[in-house]
């Protein structure tokens, strides 16, 4: 199926092309255009270049600083924004605790959090994972002991990503032990300054610190930190994964590596024998994207048009996470041995191009895509009951 784009839709990409091209900041293009990364100070500056254009937040509702862009609209500047290699900002404030906030937040924390986010003067991780509950999450065991106007809550959260960055965490905790186990959890939001939160590194197999483990011992949580009621938070929870789901098929990312392959082919001296199959390998990949991509605005289509989509994006899920890996996979075999070094934020020079310094560190990086978030094995088992009905 070909989704043909109408004139204002055309008309809304040129507006955003010509917005990139005079508002993102070369040096921070470069540094996401080469895989370096880009640190908090980046991605505060480009957050806020956005959020004066009113775009930070394309997914909020307009009384809470969203643009009311349909889902189109929004896949197309996502696209726009990879294609000119634009950072992506803050997921965990803008696309899961934000919507949060304004779905279930009371007034007083949409009116504390919701403009800290969009201006990028308070920063969220994650705390659901605990060393004992990953993919049966529900089973956690982080203890809220309520007293009085306040919690009590010890217990341990991992793979807590930018844990060391963040001023907040948004936290899934058990206040009841005496129901099933979905129905005893609770929704916090936990200011990480707090007296008996300590945070801990976990190194990526790149050597980089990637996540942490979060400890928390007797934190007090004022009880006006709870985001919906007591025991609900599953439902919170579950509607912020909700939210998202459309919006994970990493289309624009994969055209972006795409793009990088193209460009990287173009100027390395590719071994005689092996030219056709490295162009087969290339449009095979591109064929897998425009499947991707036709799948996708299949679905933004028909949520646009008020259709419930049901568990369907969980292909969005695994087929782009998994077609970022195969990107890697070709970016390194066309790079060949320029990508083995990892990278040389060592204080070694690296030898190679520019661009195939940090490939190796990158490819990597991506392993945990089909992880976080939900592993393909469980989106398997969402499409096999929920979509298929098997
Ligand atoms: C890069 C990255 C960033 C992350 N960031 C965060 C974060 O910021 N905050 C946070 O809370 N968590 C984060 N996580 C954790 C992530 O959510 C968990 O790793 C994920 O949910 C899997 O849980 P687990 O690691 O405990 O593995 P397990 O649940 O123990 O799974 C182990 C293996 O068993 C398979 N498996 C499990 N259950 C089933 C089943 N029912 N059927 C078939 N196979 C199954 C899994 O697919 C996997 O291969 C991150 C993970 C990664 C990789």
């Amino acid at each position: 199926m070909r989704v043909e784009l109408s004139g204002s839709q055309r008309a809304f990409r040129e507006e955003v092309r010509d917005f990139l091209q005079t508002s993102l900041p070369g040096e921070i293009a470069a540094r996401v255009r080469h895989n370096q990364g880009v640190g908090k100070e980046d991605l505060t500056r480009w957050t806020r270049i956005l959020n004066e254009r009113g775009w930070a937040a394309p997914n909020w509702s307009v009384e809470h600083g969203g643009t009311g862009w349909s889902l189109i609209e929004r896949h197309l500047f996502d696209m726009e924004c990879r294609s000119a290699h634009a950072p992506q900002l803050s997921g965990f404030g803008f696309n899961m605790v934000g919507p949060a906030i304004i779905r279930f937040g009371t007034d007083e924390q949409k009116d504390y959090f919701l403009p800290r986010i969009l201006n990028a003067d308070l920063w969220w991780c994650q705390g659901y994972s605990e060393p004992q509950a990953g993919s049966d999450l529900a089973s956690l065991r982080t203890r809220a002991i309520r007293e009085g106007d306040e919690y009590r809550v010890t217990g341990s959260k991992i793979w807590t990503s930018s844990a060391e960055h963040a001023d907040w965490m948004f936290c899934l905790v058990r206040t009841n032990t005496q129901v099933q186990q979905q129905k005893g959890i609770s929704f916090l939001l936990i200011d990480l300054d707090s007296p008996g939160v300590a945070i801990e590194p976990l190194l990526a197999f790149n050597g980089k610190r990637l996540w942490n483990q979060v400890f928390l011992e007797d934190v007090r949580v004022p009880a006006a930190n709870r985001l919906g009621e007591e025991d609900r938070g599953w439902t919170v929870a579950k509607r912020l994964l909700g939210d998202e789901r459309l919006m994970v098929s990493r289309v624009s990312e994969n055209k972006r590596m795409l793009g990088v392959i193209r460009d990287v082919m173009g100027r390395e001296p590719l071994p005689q024998g092996a030219v056709g199959q490295l162009m087969r390998e290339l449009n095979a990949l591109e064929i897998r994207l425009a499947a991707l991509e036709s799948t996708s605005l299949r679905l933004l289509t028909d949520a646009d048009a008020g259709a419930d989509i049901g568990a369907e994006p969980s292909m969005l899920k695994f087929k782009g996470s998994e077609l970022v890996q195969a990107m890697d996979t070709l970016l390194f075999e066309v790079i060949g041995h320029w990508a083995l070094p990892l990278d040389s934020s060592g204080g070694k020079e690296h030898p190679g191009p520019e661009y195939a310094e940090f490939v190796a560190s990158g490819r990597y990086h991506h392993r945990g895509y089909t992880i976080a978030g939900g592993s393909s094995e469980v989106q398997h088992n969402i499409i096999a009951k929920q979509v298929l009905g098997l």
